[in-house]
């Protein structure tokens, strides 16, 4: 078996993507997200606690904070990472976090509390120079956040903590000149710094809105689109490849990786959140999780019985698919 797909049915290793909020302080004019869930309730931080508590057997925790913004619920990861770590050393348990982040509160006191918390991995997205990205990564009252998030990240790029950034950038057919200027600025102020990699993504409709009139680029062009922005870089920073024809199986299929929402409800997915086969159950105060199993064994049968491209996306291969926008990822 390979071995992206047993460490998916490894009995003790737990990945949870926790939602410590589904509010955001960004209105991103492509973001198939509907806010209208608020802060993780106590209910649901108890639970997730005493889920832990219950799982006696377990080696690896790995925690992926995610959103909504995660740091608009900063509170929320204070309090629940304490408790990871407090668990994690009392019972010799291996763990890791990640965080995706707009980026846009994570100055260096916040990245070094975060840090100190485990998290080593972020993701940050942008969407070109100041000019492209303010006109798609628009705060809730409307205003660009360009300048902030290059301070943000200039700042903590400054310090002598320990990380691993991945950039995510974002393009479509209107921002490709605006990227290339992006890539000139990066590379001049973080030359050669390894703790930063920059990974170059389209915008895909995912069911936003403003899908229909969006300027996606087309599938034929974006490996030439990708490799224009790789030779643009020019080695002077690390770049990630795509996932595409890697063997990459989403942790949605993995029977150790769950979704924890706001309010408490299961999902696998982080993208259709709003799809009926991405709700699966919830967890209860007392750490039990009540999942209807007729809807999660469909994700696993991808994982075990699945093709390569459905392990990468099986909510793309899933029964009685609905208009989720994934489709055309
Ligand atoms: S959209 Fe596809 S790749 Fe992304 S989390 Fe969902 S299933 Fe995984």
């Amino acid at each position: 078996m390979r071995p992206e797909i047993a460490s998916g049915l490894n009995p003790e290793a737990l990945h949870l993507i926790l939602h410590p909020t589904e509010q955001c302080n960004f209105r991103c004019t492509y973001c198939y997200e509907r806010f209208d869930i608020g802060r993780m309730p106590p209910d649901v931080i108890a639970g997730i606690k005493r889920l832990l508590a219950r799982r006696h057997d377990l080696r690896q925790l790995h925690i992926g904070w995610f959103g909504g913004e995660p740091l608009v619920a900063l509170d929320v990861i204070r309090v629940l990472s304490r408790a990871f770590q407090t668990h994690s050393e009392l019972h010799g348990i291996d763990y890791s976090a990640d965080i995706t982040t707009n980026g846009y509160r994570l100055t260096a006191p916040v990245m070094r509390e975060l840090v100190g918390f485990g998290v080593s991995h972020y993701q940050i997205s942008m969407d070109g120079d100041k000019p492209c990205h303010d006109l798609t990564r628009l705060r809730a009252n409307g205003e660009g956040s360009f300048d902030t998030i290059w301070k943000n990240l200039s700042d903590v790029m400054g310090t002598d903590l320990e990380f691993k950034i991945t950039l995510r950038i974002h393009y479509h057919n209107d921002n490709l000149d605006s990227i290339d200027a992006l890539i000139d600025r990066l590379v001049a102020a973080f030359p050669g710094d390894e703790r930063l990699e920059l990974y170059f993504k389209n915008v895909s409709p995912l069911g936003s809105a403003n899908d229909k009139n969006f300027p996606f680029v087309e599938r034929e062009r974006r490996k030439a689109v990708e490799t224009r922005f790789a030779e643009r870089v020019d080695g002077r920073l690390p770049v990630m490849g795509g996932l595409a024809g890697t063997g990459y199986v989403c942790y949605a299929c993995r029977p150790n990786s769950l979704v924890i929402r706001a309010d408490g409800t299961i999902s696998k997915c982080t993208v259709a959140l709003y799809d009926d086969r991405n709700m699966m159950g919830r967890l209860l105060p007392d750490g039990t999780l009540d999942l209807d199993q007729s809807k999660l064994q469909p994700w696993i049968e991808i994982l075990l019985n699945g093709t390569d491209e459905g392990r990468a996306c099986p909510v793309k291969c899933l029964p009685q698919a609905e208009t989720t926008g994934i489709a055309a990822k």
